[in-house]
């Protein structure tokens, strides 16, 4: 078997700076490493994890799928993709929906959704505004979409039509609105860009400019979807309707399966417009079935609020000891602003103590617990982020 020593060998393509640990285990809010050491993960594959490490709920799922029917074909029915998808728009505003395996596969069908209702209803008109310092996947179209410093020009050159606004500036996005536009698309919380949350003021203009000006509003819920933000999705909680959705990460609990959904209004595709080898597979959508019936559970996402709360409470209160920066919340999607170049430090440093963290930013830390985190593991996480800081200092 592999081991930690021989990782100076490895294969792997050196796309992301892996430090020299191998997790061999997870269970709930904590990760295991080869020499059994424990760390309190706040990362969670990037706030995939929704119920933690290998939830029984999950486990039990795919146990039983894997027996019964693993792939099909996305050219036939199967039980739980149709069960998850009767789930998704239940709960939701949307009518249809296509099951993809990552965020950027369900945006691209997002765009290419909005591409064909433009020409189908608006002369074809193709461009989809988006914001500076958004973050929608790594596909060639939906970096492109992307406003993320240094993309518009790795891998150049891009995909054109995604001309960009700035994030809670409606007249930066009046700008830019034009015969050719057909959509906006942004997320109701930028992750990547260290948690800042659009305004309820915004959404609802966003929401009338659509209307006025016959314009597709498109929701990147990836990473807010699925209970992050303290409802089942982040919209939800400004009192508007989008036409399009895309889920991903926490959907799936850990296993790769995302969502595109749309009003029926726009829900144009024809057969032989989307598709994919994976799309939709029982597998998958039986995980994501078992995430989706927990989530909805009476009390599930309110406790997910208290913790949130809770969270950010006590980052409070480790910024003002430490004199750092603003902290930044929505449910259990946190950021902290240091101040200085310290993220990457602070992190390294956690590690050692065993709590994982992630540094979206050089000067901000970004936490992403499981949503079923519990109020121990809370205290537990910020006593050794408190302790680090104070090393730092
Ligand atoms: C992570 C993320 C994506 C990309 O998802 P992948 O599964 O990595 O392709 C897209 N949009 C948002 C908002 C994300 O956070």
């Amino acid at each position: 078997m592999f081991a930690v020593s021989d990782l100076s060998t490895h294969k792997l393509m050196p796309v992301a700076p892996r430090p020299e640990i191998l997790f061999v285990r997870g269970q709930g809010s904590f990760l295991f490493d080869s020499d059994g050491k424990r760390y309190l993960d706040w990362v969670q594959g990037w706030a995939v994890n929704c119920l933690g490490h290998s939830p029984a709920a999950v486990v039990a799922a795919l146990s039983a799928q894997a027996a019964t029917l693993i792939n099909p074909s996305p050219a036939f029915y199967n039980a739980p993709a149709l069960e998850l998808a009767e789930l998704l728009t239940r709960h939701s505003c949307f009518d249809h929906v296509f099951f993809a395996s990552s965020g950027a596969e369900a945006n691209e069908g997002a765009i290419k959704l909005a591409r064909k209702w433009g020409q189908v209803h608006k002369g074809g008109a193709h461009e989809i505004i988006t914001f500076d310092d958004a973050f929608h996947g790594r596909t060639l179209a939906t970096m492109s979409a992307s406003g993320k410093p240094g993309w518009d020009t790795l891998f150049a050159p891009q995909v054109a039509g995604f001309p960009k606004a700035r994030l809670n500036d409606i007249e930066s996005v009046l700008a830019l609105v034009g015969d050719e536009t057909v959509a906006i698309m942004l997320e109701p919380v930028q992750g990547e860009a260290g948690v800042i949350p659009a305004t309820t003021a915004f959404m609802q203009e966003l929401r009338k400019l659509c209307d006025q000006r016959e314009l597709l509003l498109i929701v990147d819920e990836v990473q807010t979807g699925c209970g992050r933000t303290g409802r089942l999705f982040a919209y939800q909680q400004h009192g508007i309707e989008p036409d399009i959705m895309t889920l991903g990460k926490g959907l799936g609990g850990g296993v790769p399966l995302s969502a595109l959904l749309a009003k029926q209004a726009c829900s144009c595709f024809a057969p032989g417009d989307q598709g994919g080898t994976y799309c939709g597979n029982p597998l998958s959508c039986a995980a994501g079935g078992a995430v989706l019936r927990t989530l909805t559970a009476d009390g599930f996402l309110e406790a997910v609020q208290d913790r949130g709360d809770a969270l950010a409470a006590g980052l409070r209160a480790i910024s003002a000891e430490f004199a750092l920066g603003e902290v930044r919340t929505s449910g259990l999607l946190l950021a902290l602003e240091l101040g200085r170049d310290i993220a990457h430090d602070v992190v390294i440093r956690a590690r050692d103590k065993g709590l994982l963290l992630n540094a979206p930013r050089p000067q901000c830390l970004r936490l992403m617990p499981a949503l079923n985190t519990t109020a121990a593991e809370v205290v537990t996480g910020l006593g050794i982020l408190r302790e680090v800081l104070s090393a730092v200092d």
